[in-house]
């Protein structure tokens, strides 16, 4: 098997709250499988978004660094091109408005997204600041956790199908529903790193881009111990 690539979307502008261990989470849940993998990181002053990448993470950032991430994603569209031959990608919170059709920053200002994903967002009146919980939309998911801090609000359309439903925090801030998802496409606004908090995710996205099932490993006694209590609390 050819080593697995991981591209970190420019993290000198999205990558706020330690976004970036989404990187470090993938590259050691495949070591621990001995599967190789090579990351590649895109700097604003890179050359070119490369197309090649299997799996491609975006972080949240503030507005205007969000809006500069969104032009240099425009010029070249190497995202794009690997997104429409099936590579995963995981967009988090500004990293997930972006990927949507459309956003609205807080100055009032609309931006055209990359249209990955079929979600508008505007401001809300507040931000929306806390832990979040969630139930996964996709299959052996499950729970989700994590960290929200966020202006936007974010609209599903016709062809939106969200990440989860919301049993806590605000998430998408409609419906209850929490990020969005198209094909290999995740958004969501959680925060933690999400792929640290939640590693069923952080496989079901390497699943994608290898394209095959991967061997368990066991997940950390916390983690199980939080499912369970939080199972009991819910019966
Ligand atoms: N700038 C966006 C907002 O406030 C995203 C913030 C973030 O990525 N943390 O809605």
């Amino acid at each position: 098997m050819s080593a697995v690539r991981i591209a970190l979307v420019l993290p000198d502008l999205l990558g706020t709250y330690g976004d970036r261990g989404n990187m470090l989470v993938l590259e050691q849940r495949l070591r621990w499988r001995d599967i190789a993998c090579e990351s590649v990181t895109v700097l604003s002053s890179s050359a070119a978004v490369p197309e090649s990448c299997d799996v491609y993470l975006l972080g949240g950032g503030e507005d205007v660094a969000q809006t500069a991430a969104m032009r240099v994603l425009a010029r070249s569209p190497g995202l794009q091109r690997a997104a429409a031959r099936g590579a995963a990608v995981l967009g988090i919170c500004g990293g997930l408005q972006l990927l949507g059709t459309a956003f609205t920053t807080g100055d009032g200002v609309r931006h055209e997204g990359l249209g990955l994903v079929d979600a508008v967002t505007e401001p809300g009146a507040e931000r929306a600041i806390g832990e979040v919980v969630a139930d996964a939309a996709l299959p052996g998911v499950g729970m989700l956790t994590g960290f929200e801090n966020h202006l936007g609000r974010t609209r599903l359309g016709a062809a939106g199908r969200p990440l989860g439903r919301v049993s806590r925090g605000t998430g998408n801030g409609h419906d209850r529903a929490e990020g969005a998802v198209r094909g290999h496409v995740v958004c969501t606004y959680l925060h933690g790193p999400i792929l640290a908090r939640n590693p069923r995710l952080a496989d079901l996205l390497l699943e994608w881009a290898i394209g095959a099932e991967l061997p368990r490993v066991a997940e950390p006694p916390e983690l199980e111990q939080l499912r369970t209590s939080r199972s009991r609390a819910a019966k």
